[in-house]
């Protein structure tokens, strides 16, 4: 096993000479949902004073990271290969390399939005990266680093609907979101359809599914997840594109390890200001044609 004997002040500095000796591979440029992009060069000597999940991480000799398999361009499991892609998962391999594994030493969990707090509490992955809001309900039970970027709630339309044209006309409207999500919340709190009128599922994709077999008629979450789906069935499906709430994504990660957020925050302020961010989001996400920066991470 790699000795990791460097203290954290030094892991910082570790990263401002080793994160620009990246190589930007972009993948093909057939849509969203496909990748690998950019591969990070890997730290050597790392050490966290204080963390006991990257204790557990060394001590296994892998990283076990809780991401998404279903959400095309952002975290996406191809049924085929079983690989991982999209911005979400360059993300979290990025946050790995600066910590010191290669991918070879990477599981990737797939955790849906319900069991994503009990995963994190109960030492199933040592870190989320999989659209998660930050919010101060989830912050009573886990931490967050970053935000690392910021959507918004939107509505995911059959193609030729011009019934549904924003959050206001959903009523009598079947909608489907995920258990567990900030948007299923919204749904209810401000009453924007009939409680009866509400569909609920483990994956976005189930709801995608419905609303193409017209068993409902909205699919409500991130905008940055539908426009992965529109683009998947651009014939049939649309986003409406006018988004309704502030989705900051955070890096989920054990309440009491100050420590790793730490070091992800500085992993990820330093992704921002050489570029990496941007070339990660550009051969992922943003191959969809929207543009976006990277924002701040937030010190709480
Ligand atoms: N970002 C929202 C959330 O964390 C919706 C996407 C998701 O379910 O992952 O709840």
């Amino acid at each position: 096993m790699r000795v990791r004997s460097l203290a954290i002040g030094l892991l910082v500095g570790g990263l401002a000479l080793t994160a620009c000796g990246k190589e930007g591979t972009p993948a093909g440029d057939s849509g969203v949902g496909e990748g690998p992009s950019t591969t990070a060069e890997v730290a050597t000597d790392v050490k966290i004073e204080g963390s006991p999940t990257f204790d557990r991480m060394t001590q296994n000799d892998k990283v076990v990271i809780g991401v998404k398999e279903d959400q095309p361009g952002l975290g996406y499991k191809d049924p085929t290969t079983g690989e991982y892609s999209g911005f979400d998962i360059e993300i979290a391999k990025l946050i790995a390399a600066k910590l010191g594994f290669e991918e070879s030493k990477i599981e990737f969990k797939t955790v849906q939005s319900a069991g994503r707090e009990a995963a994190i509490t109960n030492g199933d992955v040592d870190y989320y990266v999989g659209t998660y809001t930050i919010n101060d309900k989830r912050k009573a039970q886990i931490s967050f680093a970053g935000p690392y970027f910021v959507a918004g709630q939107d509505l995911l339309v059959r193609k030729d609907d011009t019934s549904i044209t924003g959050k206001d006309t959903l009523k009598g409207k079947k909608v489907c979101s995920v258990t567990g999500s900030t948007p299923i919340q919204k749904v209810r709190d401000e009453a924007l359809t009939e409680p009866e009128n509400i569909v609920e599922f483990q994956g976005y994709s189930q709801c995608v599914d419905k609303l193409l077999t017209k068993e409902v008629d909205a699919v409500t979450t991130d905008d940055a997840i539908l426009k992965g789906y529109a683009a998947q069935d651009p014939d049939a499906l649309k986003v409406i594109g006018k988004p309704f709430s502030e989705e900051p994504y955070g890096v989920g990660l054990a309440h009491d390890d100050k420590a790793l957020r730490d070091a992800i925050n500085d992993i990820l302020e330093k992704a921002k200001d050489d570029g990496t961010w941007q070339d990660l989001y550009d051969s992922t996400l943003g191959k969809s044609g929207s543009k976006s920066e990277a924002p701040d991470v937030d010190r709480y």
